[in-house]
């Protein structure tokens, strides 16, 4: 089944929000299969901001980054990645929809709470470089027969 990266920032630490967003992770349905405490770096906020690394407003997002701990998390469920990003809401939390965490909890462009993966592909890498292996564990869920139907449970 496919999985997925969560990132919640300082602003969900500092604002006492990790519990209320992964709580509806959970509710989703989805599984929880990775979660630590870490303070980031500027290397590995370079590599997975890549894609905007360039932009005028890095810096305020590195420093941002580092300002507190952040939790890692890793979820998994069938074709999750889209599933959460619609749970998630649009990057700007003004124009996020309303149900979705950044639409019921945030308002500041750079405060928007939370990172989750943008693909399948791009949650596998993000695992990869977030976790070991031996921080991703596999486990029976037992409660699927209640959310999934037998097809996408494999
Ligand atoms: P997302 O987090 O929704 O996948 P991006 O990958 O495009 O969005 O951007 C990464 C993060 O950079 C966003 O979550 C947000 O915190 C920040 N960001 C994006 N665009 C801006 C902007 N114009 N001004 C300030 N911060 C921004």
């Amino acid at each position: 089944m496919e999985k997925t990266l969560i990132i919640l920032k300082p602003d969900a630490l500092q604002r006492s929000l990790v519990g209320e967003i992964t709580s509806r992770l959970e509710k989703k349905g989805l599984k929880l299969i990775g979660v630590k405490m870490l303070r980031l770096d500027n290397a590995i906020l370079q590599a997975h901001y890549a894609h905007i690394v360039d932009k005028p407003f890095y810096k305020g997002i590195e420093d941002f980054m580092k300002s507190s701990p952040v939790v890692v998390m890793a979820w998994q469920g069938f074709e999750c990645t889209e599933s959460v990003r619609i749970l998630v809401g649009a990057t700007n939390p003004r124009e996020a929809a309303s149900g979705s965490v950044r639409g019921d909890l945030a308002i500041g462009q750079g405060r928007n709470l939370i990172h989750a993966s943008d693909s399948k592909e791009s949650g596998e890498k993000e695992i990869a470089r977030f976790f070991e292996k031996s921080e991703i564990f596999e486990y029976e869920k037992l409660e699927y027969e209640h959310i999934y139907e037998p097809y996408e449970r494999k």
